[in-house]
């Protein structure tokens, strides 16, 4: 099974996909309109959003739990070269 390269979310089903195009290697969460994927600054304040809205953490803690996730996907990877 495919895992978005952005997020890790699994994706199983066409409509899981950018665009339901299943050649895509991120989800449909992580593409813009114009079918890009979003950018490093852009998945990092959803992501943040996202927990802040669904965890009631502070921004700081959403941070650092966002950094340790992104640093785990392989389309970020450039961004957290020493
Ligand atoms: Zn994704």
């Amino acid at each position: 099974m495919k895992k978005c390269v952005a997020c890790g979310m699994p994706m199983k089903e066409p409509q899981d996909f950018a665009l339901g195009d299943t050649r895509k290697a991120y989800c449909r969460y992580c593409v813009n309109e114009d079918g890009s994927m979003r950018s490093f600054e852009e998945k990092k304040a959803d992501l943040e959003r996202l927990l802040i809205r669904t965890q009631g953490i502070s921004q700081g803690r959403a941070a650092i739990a966002v950094r340790s996730l992104m640093k785990e996907l392989p389309a970020w990877q450039n961004y957290f070269r020493e």
